[in-house]
C-alpha cells in the first residue's frame, strides 16, 4: 500500500534519514521503533509532506507522493496523528474534530463519523463544547486520534501516542489503535515503547541513526538479541 524506497531527507545540515526503504501492506499494523533522534518522526513527516525528500521515492496506492504537499497526501487517504498531540487549543473539541474532515463534502457522513467517535470516546462527547486546550493529556490524545479518523484515512500514522500518558491511558490508547487496524484501516505506528509496539504489530522496522537496520514480524524482533539488549532491557 505504501512503498518507500531509498528515502533521504533532513533539516539544513542534518541528514535525518539516510536512505530508508520500507513497505506497509494493506490492513497491517506496522511499527517503526528506535531510540530518540533515530529519525522516526522525520519518516512520518516526510510521508505527510511536511519535510521534503532529498532523494528516493514514496508510492501510496500506486500514486507517487514523493514531494507532494500535505493537503494532497491527506487527500490521498493518509492521516498523521503527530507527536505531542497538537490539537487546536482555543477551538472546541467538536471544532477540532470537524477540522479533521475539512476535505470531505458529505455532511451526513461527516456527522455519522463524528457521532461514532463520540460513542467510542464518551469523554469527548461530554466535553464537546469545551476548549481543547483545557483537556487532560489523555483526552487530548483521544481528540487527536478522533480528528485523524475524521478524515476517513486509509492509512493512519501515529507518532508516539503513549508519550506522557498515565499507564492505564496508555493501555487504552494501544487498544484503540489495535481496534482501528482490526476495523480495516492500515496503521503506521512510531513508538518509544518498543515492547508494546512489537507485540501489537504485524511487521516492524528498527531505525538507528537514520537507517533501517532490522525488519520483520514483531514477534521475531522481540526474540532478536540486539533488539532485546538495546531496546527491551535485556
Ligand atoms: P524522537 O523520538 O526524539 O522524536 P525520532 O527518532 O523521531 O526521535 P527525529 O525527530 O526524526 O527522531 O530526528 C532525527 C534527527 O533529525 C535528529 O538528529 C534530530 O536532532 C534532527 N531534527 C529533527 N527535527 C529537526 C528540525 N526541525 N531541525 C533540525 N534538526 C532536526
Amino acid at each position: 500500500m505504501l512503498e518507500i524506497c531509498d528515502l533521504v531527507c533532513g533539516y539544513g545540515g542534518v541528514t535525518a534519514l539516510r536512505g530508508i526503504s520500507l513497505d506497509v501492506k494493506l490492513g497491517q499494523l506496522v511499527a517503526l521503533i528506535g531510540a530518540n533522534g533515530a529519525g522516526k518522526s522525520t519518516a512520518l513527516r516526510a510521508i505527510s509532506g511536511l519535510v521534503p525528500p532529498r532523494s528516493g521515492s514514496m508510492v501510496f496506492d500506486g500514486r507517487n507522493i514523493t514531494g507532494a504537499r500535505p493537503p494532497r497526501v491527506l487527500a490521498c487517504g493518509i492521516a498523521h496523528c503527530p507527536e505531542g498531540r497538537k490539537v487546536f487549543p482555543h477551538m472546541s473539541v467538536e471544532e477540532n474534530l470537524m477540522m479533521g474532515a475539512y476535505l470531505r463534502t458529505s455532511k451526513a457522513e461527516i456527522v455519522a463519523d463524528r457521532d461514532r467517535i463520540y460513542a467510542d470516546f464518551p469523554r469527548l462527547a461530554e466535553r464537546r463544547r469545551q476548549a481543547a486546550g483545557t483537556l487532560s493529556g489523555g483526552e487530548q490524545q483521544m481528540l487527536a486520534i478522533g480528528r485523524a479518523l475524521m478524515s476517513r484515512p486509509r492509512l493512519i500514522m501515529f507518532d508516539e501516542p503513549s508519550l506522557g500518558l498515565a499507564p492505564n491511558i496508555v493501555e487504552r490508547t494501544f487498544a484503540i489503535i489495535r481496534r482501528i487496524r482490526d476495523a480495516g484501516t492500515t496503521v503506521l505506528l512510531v513508538e518509544q515503547n518498543a515492547f508494546a509496539a512489537l507485540e501489537m504489530c504485524d511487521n516492524a522496522y528498527l531505525l538507528e541513526s537514520g537507517k533501517i537496520v532490522l525488519s520483520g514480524p514483531g514477534k521475531q524482533l522481540i526474540e532478536n538479541e540486539h533488539v532485546r539488549k538495546a531496546y527491551l532491557g535485556g
